[in-house]
C-alpha cells in the first residue's frame, strides 16, 4: 500500500497558507513528518484524515482517492488527534467496546476478542476497568492508539503523540508505534525531531506548509557529515556569531551555551567539528524559526 500526496494545498480563511503544493509518497512503515508548531502538520493529517477539505492537489491511497472517497479511507484509518478527549467516567474497556460498536463490529463476542486484543497490545489490560479521567498522560495516548488500531486500519495517523509523555512513558510509547509499523503506513506527526531519529525510516521537514527535504534521516545526517562545528561561548558573544556565519542552533549544555554552526571547513580556530545529527538537519533545514539561534544554512 502507498500513499501518494500530490500538490496538496490549503488556505484558511484568514488568508494563512498552511499547506502549499504539499508532495509525498509513503510506504508501509514509520514516516515521519517533522515541523515547528504552525508548519501545517495538522493541517495535512486531519485532511488525510478526511476530517477537512483541501483547496487543491490530489492524494491516494493506491486506487483510492482519499479527498473524494472519504467513506472507503475512513474503513481502512485509524487516527489518533492532537487533542484528543475521553469521557473521563467511562473505564477504558467500555469506550473501547463503544469505539468497536461505531466502527461496525456488531457481533459482541467479536468485540469482546477485538477490545481485549487491543488492551492487551497497548499494555492497558490491567487497568482495563479503570475510569479513563484518571489515566496518565501515557496511558491515554496508548489508550488513543487502542481506539486508532480497530478494524486493523491499513494507514494510521498519529498527531504529536509523545509531548508531555515522562521519558519511560515516551519509550514505552515508542514501542509500540515501531511495533505497529511493522505492517501497515504510520504517519507520525511530531515537533520532536528525537522521534524520528527513534523510530522513523522516512522522514520529511515541511515548514510554512512546504515540504522542506524527504527522505531517510541517516542520509540526511550523513549528507551534512564534516560540516558541523561547534564551539562555547560567552551569552554576549552570541549575538555577533549569528550575524557573522550561519549558526544552525545554540543551547546551554551544563550551564554553557554551545553553539553548532554549518561550515564547508572550520569557521574558526576555537570550533571542533562534531558529528551530525538529525536536529541539525531539522534545525539547517527549517532556517531557525524554532531553534533558539538564527540559522542560516542552505536547506
Ligand atoms: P502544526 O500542526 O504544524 O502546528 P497547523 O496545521 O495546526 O500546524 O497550522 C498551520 C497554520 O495554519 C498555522 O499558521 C495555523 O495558525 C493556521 N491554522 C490552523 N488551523 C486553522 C484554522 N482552522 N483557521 C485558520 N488558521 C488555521
Amino acid at each position: 500500500m502507498e500513499l501518494a500526496i500530490r500538490d496538496l494545498s490549503k488556505r484558511y480563511g484568514n488568508g494563512v497558507q498552511a499547506l502549499d503544493r504539499v508532495s509525498l509518497t509513503i510506504g508501509p512503515g514509520m514516516f515521519g513528518l517533522l515541523g515547528p508548531n504552525g508548519a501545517g502538520k495538522s493541517t495535512l493529517m486531519r485532511t488525510l484524515a478526511t476530517l477537512q477539505e483541501a483547496d487543491g492537489g490530489s492524494a491516494m491511497l493506491d486506487d483510492i482517492d482519499v479527498l473524494r472517497d472519504k467513506q472507503r479511507v475512513r474503513r481502512l484509518l485509524g487516527y489518533l488527534p492532537q487533542e484528543f478527549g475521553v469521557y473521563p467516567k467511562v473505564s477504558a474497556q467500555d469506550m473501547l467496546d463503544h469505539f468497536a460498536r461505531l466502527k461496525g463490529i456488531a457481533n459482541g463476542r467479536e468485540r469482546k476478542a477485538v477490545v481485549d486484543a487491543l488492551l492487551e497490545r497497548t499494555n492497558l489490560a490491567a487497568v482495563r476497568k479503570q475510569k479513563l479521567g484518571g489515566f496518565s498522560g501515557g496511558m491515554r495516548q496508548r489508550f488513543g492508539i487502542a481506539q486508532a488500531l480497530i478494524g486493523n486500519p491499513k494507514l494510521v495517523i498519529v498527531d504529536e503523540p509523545t509531548a508531555g509523555l515522562d521519558p519511560e512513558e515516551r519509550v514505552r510509547f515508542h514501542n509500540l508505534l515501531a511495533d505497529i509499523g511493522r505492517d501497515v503506513i504510520v504517519i507520525l506527526s511530531t515537533h520532536i525531531v528525537d522521534d524520528v531519529a527513534d523510530l522513523c525510516p522516512r522522514f520529511a521537514v515541511i515548514n510554512k506548509g512546504r515540504v522542506l527535504l524527504e527522505g531517510e534521516p541517516g542520509a540526511a545526517v550523513a549528507s551534512l557529515a564534516g560540516r558541523m562545528w561547534r564551539r562555547v561561548v560567552e551569552r554576549d558573544e552570541l549575538a555577533a556569531l549569528q550575524s557573522s556565519m550561519p549558526v544552525v542552533s545554540s543551547r546551554l549544555q551544563a550551564g554553557r551555551t554551545v553553539v553548532r554552526v554549518y561550515a564547508e571547513s572550520s569557521p574558526g580556530p576555537d570550533f571542533e567539528p562534531v558529528a551530525t545529527e538529525l536536529e541539525d538537519v531539522y534545525f539547517t533545514a527549517v532556517g531557525g524559526h524554532l531553534a533558539p539561534a538564527r540559522a542560516t544554512a542552505a536547506a
